[in-house]
């Protein structure tokens, strides 16, 4: 009944979390009526243009950097005034940008792309692997802040990690501490919450 690009676009929108086929319908009928072209460059420049960083796996704009060679690290990770001795792992992209609002936190990062549940990995690919091999390689590294929310699946998550991390006897491994309350989730925390969280942690 319905043009194939419309079905095409239903069937691949309704994979998004949070839109199941009814809003996929809805969406595919107001596209329609507006400028779809933006939209679809938007949607290119992103498959086009962003990278993933090889160290942080945080996201960047390879064109962006003003050097020879295109870099494979984010702007965070090749900044030199940067402190190389803390690496805050955190679950997501978005926690680690409500953590960059506070400027209150000059270290390194890793996005560990999910959290562990007590029904198994939450879905999410979870980079332990990645993560492994990032601390044994870097001999800069001191300390590890597990930067993640103060929920079950952060704390079953943070727990997980020790277990990694107690191979590495000269790290310190700390959380983020006093104002996060619990149930907090560090995207959705205030900046002063989320800065005292990390200058308080232990
Ligand atoms: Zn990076």
């Amino acid at each position: 009944m319905l043009p194939r690009p419309l079905t095409k676009f239903i069937e691949l929108f309704s994979k998004v979390p949070g839109i199941g086929p009814r809003q996929a319908h809805r969406l595919a009928f107001w596209f329609l009526k507006r400028d779809v072209y933006a939209f679809s460059m938007a949607l290119k420049d992103l498959a086009d243009k962003v990278s993933v960083c090889k160290q942080c796996f945080f996201v960047f704009d390879p064109s962006a950097s003003s050097g020879q060679e295109q870099p494979t690290t984010c702007s965070i990770c090749r900044n030199p005034n940067r402190d190389k001795t803390t690496l805050a792992v955190v679950e997501k992209e978005t926690d680690l940008i409500s953590i960059e609002k506070t400027k209150k936190y000059p270290g390194l990062y890793f996005v560990l792309g999910g959290l562990f549940s007590s029904t198994g990995r939450n879905g999410h690919e979870i980079r332990l692997k990645e993560l492994s091999q990032r601390i044994q390689n870097d001999k800069n590294l001191g300390e590890v802040i597990l930067a993640l929310s103060h929920t079950a699946e952060g704390d079953l998550t943070a727990m997980e990690l020790e277990k990694i991390f107690n191979q590495f006897k000269h790290l310190k491994i700390t959380r983020l501490g006093l104002g996060l309350p619990r149930g907090a989730e560090v995207e959705f925390a205030d900046e002063d919450t989320l800065a005292n969280a990390i200058q308080s942690r232990r």
